[in-house]
């Protein structure tokens, strides 16, 4: 099937670039993850911590995803030995995507950042995760449309076999990178760099 929309992307240096293809309305849900670990990715990678900002996320299925130049450049990152993987450019240091270590696990999350006018393209936000209150607690906006959206994807991509179209892991399901996992101390400095919203 196909006739949803082409969606392009790419690193800040230019040097790793590919599509979102053939996305429709279901295919994506666009969010704001607040969580201290995305945080301490960016801060890990070398920016600036996005504080309350968050940060932009589409999540989406990995068969959408097609890098079509630089992709010698796609580098892996764990902040810890069982977190998520976070791959990135390392070209320029961009964050990229964000999978689990499962390739049967038909899940990424793109930096919006990344997706060309993504502000137009990838339209309103419409969940919030972690986000800290004044109290102190943490909350969510819009997860049970979210989780569902995400459910109803991963479903479907293994009804379809499309789970197995993935640019970031192989046959036998190892990933196409070797991740760097961070030392406890580099850990310690990442989380340590966030400010405290
Ligand atoms: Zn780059
Ligand atoms: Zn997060």
């Amino acid at each position: 099937m196909s006739g949803g929309r082409t969606l392009h992307f790419a690193c800040s240096c230019g040097e790793l670039a590919g599509r979102l293809v053939d996305v429709d309305a279901r295919d994506g849900t666009h969010i704001v993850c607040h969580c201290n670990d995305c945080r301490a990715n960016l801060v890990a990678l070398g920016h600036t911590d996005p504080g309350a900002e968050g940060v932009e996320l589409f999540q989406t299925t990995p068969d959408k995803i097609k890098i079509d130049q630089g992709g010698e450049n796609l580098a892996l990152l764990r902040l810890s030995p069982k977190g998520l993987m976070r791959w990135y450019a390392k070209c320029c240091s961009t964050p990229l995507f964000n999978t689990t270590s499962r390739r049967g696990m038909a899940f990424t999350g793109v930096s919006a950042e990344i997706i060309k006018n993504h502000e137009a393209e990838l339209g309103p936000v419409i969940a919030r995760g972690f986000i800290k209150t004044p109290s102190g607690k943490v909350t969510h906006e819009g997860l049970r449309p979210m989780l569902t959206s995400m459910m109803g994807r991963m479903g479907k991509s293994w009804i379809k076999g499309t789970w197995r179209d993935t640019p970031f892991f192989d046959e036998t399901g190892t990933p196409v990178r070797e991740a760097r996992v961070l030392t406890r101390e580099e850990r310690a400095a990442a989380f340590m760099g966030l400010s405290q919203t």
